[in-house]
């Protein structure tokens, strides 16, 4: 029995922290969404369940980009800029995975035939100009009547994880004021098929990655830009993924993302950053890390959405497993019915919650900047998310072909499938061991390599 004193005491304490804590700074912390969210998240469902689905076998097999499909999601505004404007300006930032999650759970290559188009698009936002954003984005996604896909092109056959590789040259010509680019890009998503192509090349080769920059090149407008290999993949089969040559390719001294004013001056800085370097050590070391944190904020703020596409090829094989468990009969019980496939099902839903988590996490940090704030990013946050995401989403659809048994390894189930698209998450965008690194890096203050 408890003492009704003590409890009379337990009580007001409760009631006067509970009236404390009530106030608006102590309950900002949500996992809520609110009802506009919810609203767009189930317009991309619906999109997904009832367009992207259905047609899912058929683009793996043909390994074609879906123009018709492309084309019927902007004709209802789920692909083009307008789209993504929307989902960028959510301050809480969950918006983009939501939709992000839905339209990968519909199918993840027809998915990434309607995202792809972001990293150029993204490329644009971050490092262009106010002017660039108008003339470029836009053309990025054309128009419903006439729909476009752009490519982002920063890989290259030696430079892949290290991006401080990247041969591809750009060369100003003064005589004409133009940007001469040479070099070859690889496994560039939309490649070749796009019209415009973001491209990183290096201005200055002796400055690594701070001699290089992104240009805007829009294929119809040149001369010299020729897709090579188009690539036959493992998954993601419906999105075109190839090589793209650049032989004398000439374009305007305005291409340059963030104008070539401010690009000559950087180049200039970090000239002098390194001779100083040479006399001030410790000045330079503190540069040097201020330059590491803003790169590291740049990629940590858009990782979080490449763990949102696995975590919805994670759901979706994930439910399909969930079916079929509680279906399919042997010994005479259906097959959730024992542990060993039960704890398997228990074991994926936790795990692609946990990443979900990670994933809202880094999402709600990126989306500081549209409320005002800094992102404070400390561990990796934007890593963590991309790293448990993809690797959760490799693990659950493995484990729903293990619980369709047979079935699951055929392609009359969709999960063998959603198997091979997921494993490119533990690849692009970073690959888990780069991730590793960079939360490493991040906890440690250290240049673990
Ligand atoms: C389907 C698909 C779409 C893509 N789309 C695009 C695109 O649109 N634009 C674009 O620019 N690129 C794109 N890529 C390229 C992708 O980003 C690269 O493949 C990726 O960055 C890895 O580079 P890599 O393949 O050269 O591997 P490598 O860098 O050669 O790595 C090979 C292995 O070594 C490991 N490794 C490398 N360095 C380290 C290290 N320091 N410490 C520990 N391990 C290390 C890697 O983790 C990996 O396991 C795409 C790739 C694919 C397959």
């Amino acid at each position: 029995m408890s003492d009704p004193v003590v409890s009379a005491d337990v009580m007001s304490l409760a009631g006067e922290l509970g009236a404390e804590r009530s106030k608006p700074d102590w309950s900002t912390f949500s996992l809520a969404i609110n009802d506009d969210q919810r609203e767009i998240r189930d317009w991309a469902h619906t999109f997904a369940a009832d367009v992207i689905r259905p047609a899912a076998a058929e683009w793996d097999e043909r390994e074609q980009t879906p123009w018709p499909i492309i084309q019927e999601a902007a004709k209802v505004g789920i692909y083009g800029l307008d789209m993504n404007i929307n989902l960028f300006v959510d301050p809480t930032g969950l918006l983009m995975p939501l939709v992000h999650e839905e339209l990968f759970w519909g199918d993840a290559g027809i998915a990434m035939s309607l995202k792809g188009t972001g990293l150029a698009s993204s490329a644009i936002f971050s490092n262009g100009t106010p002017e660039q954003w108008s003339q470029w984005m836009g053309r990025c996604y054309g128009t419903p009547d006439d729909v476009r896909v752009a490519a982002f092109c920063s890989s290259e056959p030696g430079a892949g994880s290290d991006v401080s590789a990247i041969r591809t040259r750009a060369v100003f010509d003064e005589r004409t004021s133009e940007w001469v680019i040479n070099g070859q890009k690889a496994w560039a998503t939309n490649g070749g098929i796009a019209d415009i192509h973001v491209v990183v090349a290096t201005v200055d080769p002796s400055l690594g990655t701070k001699g290089q920059a992104a240009f805007v090149v829009p294929k119809s407008e040149v001369r010299g830009l020729e897709q090579g290999t188009k690539l036959r993949k493992h998954g993601l089969r419906a999105s075109h993924t190839a090589d793209v040559f650049f032989d004398n390719v000439r374009i305007p001294a305005e291409n340059v993302l963030g104008g070539k004013e401010k690009l000559d001056a950087r180049i200039a800085r970090a000239h002098e950053a390194r001779a100083a370097a040479g006399t001030a050590a410790s000045g330079a070391g503190a540069s040097g890390s201020a330059g590491r944190n803003a790169s590291m904020a740049t990629f940590e703020m858009t990782r979080h959405i490449v763990g949102a596409q696995a975590i919805g090829i994670a759901r979706a094989a994930y439910e399909v497993a969930l079916d079929y468990a509680k279906t399919r009969e042997q010994f005479g019980r259906p097959i959730i019915d024992n542990q060993g496939i039960a704890f398997k099902l228990a074991d994926m839903a936790m795990e692609i919650d946990a990443a979900r988590l990670l994933v809202w996490r880094a999402a709600n940090m990126s989306a500081a900047l549209m409320r005002g704030e800094t992102p404070d990013y400390r561990h990796g946050e934007g890593s963590m998310a991309k790293l448990k995401a993809g690797e959760v989403a490799v693990k659950v659809t493995e484990e729903a072909i293990q619980i369709l048994g047979g079935n699951g390894y055929t392609r009359e189930y969709p999960v063998e499938r959603m198997h091979r698209d997921a494993k490119i998450y533990t690849i692009f965008e970073g690959t888990s061991e780069i991730q590793r690194l960079v939360i490493a890096r991040a906890i440690s203050g250290m240049r673990i390599r």
